[in-house]
């Protein structure tokens, strides 16, 4: 017997319908391009979503075709996150911080038809046109008052605000099966090229259902949300959804990504939650130490997209009283995996124990599942010391990459993620190791975020990346790589002598190398890969 609710396909446009309908005079607010602070609601961006919607049809987008955006967090952005997948098209968010030419290879992989971009972003546009053989329409996101002389360098160069501006918003959002694809983002790829994570409008209204729960990032109507996380970072891990799913106010920070310029509109807009990955946090807790500042609204903040150091998580608790919630997830899964929110039994520790809960990375949220199984595929126990790779499976998880790259990603149903972790007897969550990036000493793994969490917790250090590096005996040891916090004094010695206690004998580093910077990613992580070769012949005082 079936059930006799009504058939509504889980649809990204019924987000932007309900947050007008339900929320519309709630604010977005964004830090733009041309300078100034922009202010809109909800009411008003749907409206300009559905002129957008228009513009891309008649500029003959249809269906599945792919519209590219280069852009940070924006209103405009947000619009056309649900003018393209709205439409039926697949927005396709770029990461402009990659080189130009693994851009053009993503652009040319994906097809896409359109290329919307900030300006900030041109130079780099013009510089790689000539090689997007896809692209039809090059829209640049701004008003013809603000489009700059070299702009002409730009064949079919469209003007976003002329592009709105030229229809009516009477629209209704075409109605799909929910399966559809949305939105389309590329993995980092490291090591080979990158491949293209498609979701569909059924994953992403379900994650962000997920996103938005209590234990998850907690997000309600009250709130005002600050997504540090690019837009072209895995949509902003779901927040510019979220907020039309809950009314929350929106506060975009465009391109002041620094200190100075989060601190100014976290306090100037009494944001109460931000996200971000932690070497955005360094930037921002340097500038408000440094100016002896306090958050006078900010409670909460996400931290993720690599392992958040433990001594971050303590001195937002402790000095400024925002509590971090930690959380793990990937491009292939939406991405939440994991966050760290306490369960009831936690509320009788000491802050102390509760902030060793909060280092871990956390519990799968209802929609995922995850095991570590050993070598041999065979599950470890919650519960167990023993770590393994951590596999998930659920709704929002990819079961192939865009045009089968890399064939079957798949074990036994389960995505391989790559990572190395252990779960305890709660179900919480702890990375240990990329696989790629695990110490193998004496047949041992060594775990090298816990060898970093140490280093990162002495106060003379700003950043350190812990990397294996070749032994006679052992095979591997551990090398770690320090960049030291400006005018601090800290000798090799005095950084090994400070493991003492903290961790079993035999994981202490065997050498430390101070350096000026570690190389960061295009999304903001240590590239340990680099590191690697780097130090490939360096040579441990204890070989
Ligand atoms: P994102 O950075 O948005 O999470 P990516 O696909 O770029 O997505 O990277 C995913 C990888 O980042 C994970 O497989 C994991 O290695 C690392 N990562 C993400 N969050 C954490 C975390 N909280 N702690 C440790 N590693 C993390």
């Amino acid at each position: 017997m079936n059930g006799q609710m009504m058939q509504q396909p889980l649809l990204i446009s019924s987000l932007i319908v309900h947050a007008e309908r339900h929320h519309g005079d709630r604010e977005i607010v964004s830090r733009r391009v041309e300078g100034d602070i922009h202010r809109t609601t909800y009411r008003e961006l749907a409206a300009r979503s559905r002129r957008m919607a228009k513009a891309l049809a008649a500029l003959g987008v249809g269906m599945g075709d792919r519209v590219a955006t280069l852009a940070w967090n924006g209103y405009r952005h947000m619009e056309l996150y649900y003018a393209v997948s709205g439409s039926g098209a697949v927005l396709h968010t770029l990461n402009p911080r990659l080189h130009p030419d693994q851009l053009a290879y993503i652009v040319n992989h994906a097809d896409d038809a359109v290329l919307c971009f900030d300006l900030t972003f041109l130079p780099l546009v013009a510089a790689v046109a000539p090689r997007l053989a896809s692209v039809r329409h090059f829209v640049a996101m701004t008003d013809r008052a603000h489009l700059p002389a070299d702009a002409a360098k730009i064949p079919n160069l469209l003007v976003y605000d002329e592009l709105v501006d030229a229809q009516d918003d009477r629209f209704d959002w075409p109605v799909f099966d929910e399966n559809t694809a949305s939105s389309l983002c590329y993995t980092s790829g490291t090591t080979g090229n990158p491949k293209g994570v498609l979701y569909s409008h059924r994953s992403t209204v379900l994650h962000t259902y997920a996103g938005a729960l209590p234990d998850a990032l907690n997000c309600s109507s009250a709130d005002a949300i600050l997504p540090v996380v690019p837009m072209f970072h895995v949509n902003a891990w779901g927040l510019p959804y979220i907020g039309c799913m809950v009314g929350a106010k929106l506060v975009f920070p465009g391109p002041g990504l620094d200190g100075k310029s989060l601190y100014e509109l976290f306090e100037s807009e009494g944001v109460t939650l931000s996200a971000g990955v932690p070497t955005v946090w360094q930037g921002l807790l340097a500038h408000v130490e440094g100016h002896g500042l306090k958050f006078s609204t900010m409670k909460r903040t996400v931290i993720g997209g690599s392992a958040c150091p433990p001594a971050m998580i303590r001195t937002f608790g402790d000095k400024y009283g925002v509590h971090v919630l930690h959380a793990w997830g990937m491009t292939e899964m939406s991405p939440l995996g994991t966050v760290c929110s306490f369960k009831a039994q936690h509320a009788a520790l000491s802050q102390d124990e509760r902030y060793e809960v909060m280092s871990k990375q956390g519990r799968a949220i209802y929609g995922v599942d995850m095991k570590v199984v050993d070598p041999q595929g065979r599950e470890i126990p919650f519960g167990s010391e023993a770590s393994g790779d951590l596999h998930v499976r659920g709704p929002w998880i990819l079961s192939r990459y865009f045009k089968d790259e890399g064939g079957d990603p798949l074990e036994d149903g389960w995505f391989p993620t790559g990572d190395v972790a252990r779960i305890d007897a709660d179900g919480y969550m702890q990375i240990t190791d990329r696989s790629k990036d695990v110490i193998k000493s004496g047949g041992e793994w060594i775990g090298s975020i816990d060898l970093e969490n140490i280093a990162m917790a002495h106060p003379a250090v700003a950043m350190a990346a812990c990397i294996a590096a070749k032994h006679p005996k052992w095979d591997e040891r551990p090398l770690l790589v320090v960049v030291k916090k400006p005018g601090a004094e800290l000798t090799k010695d005095e950084l090994i002598a400070f493991y003492e206690g903290k961790i079993a004998k035999w994981w202490t580093p065997d050498d430390v190398v101070f350096v000026d910077a570690i190389p960061l990613g295009a999304t903001g992580k240590m590239q340990k890969n680099k590191l690697r070769e780097l130090f490939k012949d360096h040579r441990l005082p204890t070989a």
